[in-house]
Formats: structure tokens, sequence, C-alpha cells
């Protein structure tokens, strides 16, 4: 790799790493072309997690740094003084058949800034994948951002080479984009997301009459928010996710805890400490809403709009609703147990089907491994109440709270 190749790989993968929208399960496909490379597998061939939670796996770039734009949050932005590079199609096709044969990678996730303007930029992209594609026969996972305000015709040919796409919303709220990203509009953002949902569609449905359809981003799309770089409640965030989850049929929202890296009067001061946690409660709230049957309006009220930081949303909820709670194992429903503390997917299917056989003890759930541990506080097994204490929620906290000193405690045993 020649220095000046190497000049703008550095720059824009550094570039690249605010963009945490990454995941690339979803997609099986294997290679069946002749002298092809790569294969894209489900459960996610090719992500990987940094200490910091962030997903580092692929071949993670910017085609360009080079910004027309100026959102007050990014360091690419027009104004900001940083050392700017551009890729062309080539040379990334160039460097993601490079790292795929040296095996440092398995697919590529390919950003961008708006370099002149929208269309020019997607077609770069689309440029970029179609060499990979055609040229390099190269098969493996692509994921690729979809540059608002782009010509939907090149965004339809792209998505017909891509595996997933991503149009970033960025701000929950019309008022913050305004604020901090003046020159987005809301409807470039969700025009493009409705279309990648209607192609989606349209080539399941071809596929059941002509099975060599090819699928549109077979994948799905996703979106990524930042959070606390506005004054934007957990409840504003999780709602809109909410609705880009019913609408847009969104595989995943990621969330970004914003980290500041430019003084601004409209953004947290420099010093301010990213939202790591804030951004974790987010995770869990999302995966309640994706997989447990929760609405996000469950999980606040008119005076809570945040996530609490000390206990999980499903925990915060059931305290909220403890008149709803003792439930009785042995009668719930499947989306009761779900709304157990401590029960899973697994466990809550798992007792679904051994309760057909006899009546479930408290023994039995112990021997079915099914992790009592928060669970017992709020569930009832053949009408006995297990947990330690009151039903109260305050009584519980304080039981959580001793539990969690004393396991923190139990960790010093390990080194005397
Ligand atoms: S358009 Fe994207 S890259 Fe450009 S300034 Fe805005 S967030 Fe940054």
């Amino acid at each position: 790799m020649n220095d000046e190749l190497l000049e703008k790989l550095k720059i824009l993968s550094d570039a690249a790493k605010y963009d945490v929208s990454c995941v690339s399960s979803g997609v099986e496909r294997k290679n069946n072309t002749v002298g092809g490379i790569g294969n894209a597998a489900a459960s996610g061939i090719c992500h990987t997690w940094s200490a910091d939670g962030r997903c580092i796996s692929l071949l993670k770039i910017l085609l360009t740094n080079d910004c027309i734009y100026d959102c007050h949050y990014c360091s690419n932005r027009v104004t900001n003084n940083v050392k700017r590079a551009t890729f062309t199609p080539e040379e990334v096709a160039e460097l993601t058949i490079q790292f795929y044969r040296r095996n440092y990678i398995e697919g590529l996730f390919l950003s961008s800034a708006v370099v002149k303007n929208p269309d020019y930029t997607m077609e770069n992209i689309y440029k970029t994948l179609e060499l990979l594609r055609n040229k390099y026969n190269f098969w493996g996972y692509i994921h690729v951002k979809v540059i608002p305000g782009a010509d939907p015709l090149l965004i339809q040919k792209t998505g017909m080479l891509a595996d997933r796409m991503s149009v970033n919303i960025e701000l929950p709220t019309k008022e913050s984009l305004k604020i901090l990203a003046p020159q987005k509009k809301i409807e470039n953002i969700i025009l493009p997301m409705s279309q990648i949902n209607n192609e989606i569609t349209r080539t399941i449905e071809d596929k059941k009459s002509f099975k060599s359809t090819p699928r549109f981003v077979p994948g799905g799309q996703s979106t990524q928010m930042i959070v606390g770089a506005t004054a934007d409640s957990d409840k504003t965030i999780l709602n809109v996710s909410q609705n880009l989850y019913d609408r847009f049929n969104m595989k995943r929202v990621f969330f970004s805890a914003y980290i500041p890296v430019i003084s601004s009067p409209n953004l947290p001061a420099v010093s301010t400490v990213p939202p790591l946690k804030r951004e974790h409660r987010l995770y869990q709230a999302d995966w309640l809403m994706r997989f447990y049957y929760f609405k996000s309006e469950e999980l606040f009220t008119e005076i809570d709009r945040n996530l609490d930081l000390e206990f999980d949303p499903k925990i915060m909820y059931a305290f909220r609703n403890i008149d709803k709670f003792p439930i009785e194992i042995n009668k719930a429903s499947y989306e009761e147990l779900l709304r157990v503390p401590g029960l899973g997917v697994t466990s809550a299917k798992r007792i679904i089907k051994e309760r057909k056989n006899a009546e479930l003890s408290y023994d039995s759930l112990r021997k079915m491994k099914t992790v009592l541990k928060r669970a017992q506080y709020f569930i009832t097994v053949k009408g006995k109440y297990y947990g330690n204490t009151k039903l109260e929620p305050e009584a519980i906290k304080n039981e959580l709270r001793f539990k969690e000193i004393q396991k923190q405690m139990s960790i010093f045993d390990y080194m005397q």
C-alpha cells in the first residue's frame, strides 16, 4: 500500500469511528459464484465489539470526510479544521479485497460524509459496490450508508448490491436537527427509509412468484441516533425508535453516546463525559421493545421521561406496576412471563413447555436453570411467594442494592 493510500486509510477509518450502526447479522448467503470470494453468514460473521462496545470487525471506513455540511456535533463538518481525504471507488474496492485476503476482515462497512452533493457521493458509493460485486466478485457482507437527499434511483441500484443499508436519523426531532444539523431535512431522511422498506417488501413479494428475483438489502435497514448532544429525553428517543420499527420495519436503531469533540454553545461542554450508561439503558429498553412486546410509552411516566440509571428498564416497569405482581408461574401467559424481571425469552418458553407436563415447583424452576435472583420478588410458585422481603419497590430495591454490595465484596475474596 502506498503512503498516500495509507494516509487516507488512517484519516477515513478514524473518521468512521463515531458511526456505530454496523452489526452484520441477519444475512445468510452462500457464495455460489465461480471464482467468487466471501460469504455472508447468519449471526454476524463479521462483527465484534471493542472495549467500549462499538463494532469494529468490518473494514469500517468513510468514502470521504470532506463534507459540505456543517452539523455542529460532527468533527467532519465543513467549518472544522481537520485533515480531509477522499477515496476513489477503486481504492475502497482494492482495500477491501486486500484486507479480506489477509483475513483481517470479512466485510465492509462504508459510510460517508457528503462531498460535492448527495448524488455525487451516493454515486461513488454505488460504483464501489459495483466494482466489488462485479469486478472483484466479492460476495462478503457489505453495509452502506444512504446519503439523505440522493436520487432514489441511485439508492435503488445500490440497494440491489448491498446487504444492509442505513439512513442515519442522528437526532430524534425536527427542532434538534434544526439547531445542530441545519442543512439536514427530516423528509430527506424519512423518504429513503420509506423507499428501502418498500423495495424490501416488493422484492420479497416478487421472490414468491419468481425464485430468481434478487433481494434488495436482505439484511434490512438500520439507523443511528446520537444520545446526549441535545436535551431530547429517552422517552422522545424511544418513541421515535418505536415509530421507526413500526413504520419502516427497521432492523435496528443504534444509539451513540455523544462524545464531545467540539466546543459550541449548542452542545454539551467539551469536558462532558459521554453518557455511556444512558446509551446502555436505551439498548436495554430497545431490546424490550423488540423481543418482549413492550411499547415505549410503558417504560416512562409523564414525570419520568428518562430511564433510570441505577435499575434497568424492565425492573423499573415492574416497580411502577407493582400491582400487576406477583405473577403465578404456573398460570401466567407467555407475555406475562416476559414481563417478570430476570426472566428471559428462553426461560419463559421453557416454563410454558415444562408446566404442560407437571405443575412447577420452586425447585423445578431451579433445576431448569431459571435465574431467580430478581424474578423471585415478582412471582409466586404454587401460590407461594419466595422473595425474602415485602412486595414493595423500596424494599426490593434495598435488597438488590445489598446483594450488589455483597457481590462486589466477594471479588475481594479471590484477591486474598
Ligand atoms: S453530513 Fe454527516 S459527515 Fe457531514 S457534517 Fe453532517 S454528520 Fe458530519
